[in-house]
């Protein structure tokens, strides 16, 4: 609960709870409540109840509408009984014991928001005077318990709004076939690395990553098999890296992977790891795919020269035939 919806509650509650306590003075009935109705989920909820004899009415209890004793009232145009058990035998009302029931709606702007109820488990004969007292206390009830709805759509509304900023957050920063971020946010995680290895003086690494003769595994295999070796490779990536690694599809058949507190040697195990998973995988698909991978890390220079100098490493990976794995060689 936000804190508006903490505020409209507790008013409501500071409002409600004596004029409740005035209907049980003023009627004889043993217990009154104050219900909210959402249409459309069509569910009455007890949202304050002031029980002073053995029937229990629970705030926070609901029932669906079409249940509702105040339903089975209002549908006979009836605003108030002394013989549930009688009129309406088969109600919940009538299985909690009670005999008399009153419902008085509350309406804002003819709009009935919640229903005003006195109920007991005797035999209680209202005046019409008093009924008509029972009307001012639901109109004196109707802006207040307004306002507690509204605070709590609003924070319905807020807590949707801010599931969608997450999604759509999500969506911009991941690659929709693998999961993997994307480019961008890669460049945004890899920025900040930079500056946590200048900080912690550790290394930085970066591997890129490239399926040999995809183009050709596409023709024969089609772009569905495709897309699954970039699945494969992406879980590859997934399954070598630690929480602190950054992996991203940057596009195409094309991945990264940047660690941080390793060198080349380390990003090369890693990159026979990873080689090895998809070959096997890819294997038991089709056949075996295998990578070409270009390493560079912080030892070669600066951290921003990095993805320049592991996509030079790649492409001497592709030169001497695929299938191999290069660490960048500053001239
Ligand atoms: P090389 O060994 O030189 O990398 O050869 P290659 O055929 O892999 O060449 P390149 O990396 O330039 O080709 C990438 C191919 O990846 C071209 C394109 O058809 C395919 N591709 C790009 N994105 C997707 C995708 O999302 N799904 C599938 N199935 N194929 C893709
Ligand atoms: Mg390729």
């Amino acid at each position: 609960m936000n804190s508006l919806e903490v505020i409209e509650q507790d008013a409501f509650i500071s409002a409600a709870t004596p004029l409740l306590k005035l209907i049980t003075h003023i009627t004889g009935l043993k217990t009154s409540f104050v219900t909210t109705i959402d249409w459309q989920a069509q569910q009455q909820t007890v949202v304050l109840a002031q029980n002073t004899g053995s029937l229990q009415v629970e705030s926070g209890s609901q029932v669906a509408w079409t249940d509702s004793m105040c339903q089975l009232m209002l549908s006979e145009q009836l605003t108030a009984t002394a013989e549930v058990q009688v009129r309406f035998p088969e109600s919940g009302g009538a299985l909690l014991g009670m005999q008399s029931f009153v419902v008085l709606p509350i309406k804002i702007a003819d709009q009935m928001i919640g229903t005003l109820c006195g109920a007991s488990d005797d035999k209680v004969e209202l005046s019409n005077h008093q009924i008509e007292s029972l009307s001012y206390i639901a109109d004196a009830l109707a802006l207040q318990l307004k306002l507690m709805l509204d605070a709590r759509n609003a924070e319905a509304k807020v807590d949707s709004l801010r599931d969608q900023i997450e999604n759509l957050a999500t969506l911009a920063n991941t690659d929709p076939l693998t999961g993997l971020l994307n480019r961008r946010a890669f460049q945004h995680r890899y920025e900040f690395a930079i500056k946590l290895s200048r900080r912690n003086k550790q290394p930085l690494s970066v591997m890129m990553i490239d399926i040999d003769d995809f183009k050709q595994f596409n023709d024969e295999f089609g772009h569905e098999t495709g897309d699954t070796i970039i699945k494969i490779v992406s879980d590859g990536l997934k399954h070598i890296a630690r929480s602190t690694d950054i992996p991203c599809r940057v596009g195409g058949d094309e991945f990264i992977l940047a660690a941080l507190n390793t060198d080349s040697d380390g990003l090369k195990l890693l990159a026979e790891r990873l080689s090895g998973y998809v070959k096997l995988h890819s294997n038991k698909l089709q056949r075996a795919c295998s990578l070409s991978i270009g390493i560079a890390c912080s030892r070669h220079g600066a951290p921003e020269e990095l993805i320049r100098f592991a996509d030079e490493a790649l492409y001497m990976s592709k030169a001497s035939g695929r299938d191999a794995i290069s660490i960048y060689q500053p001239d």
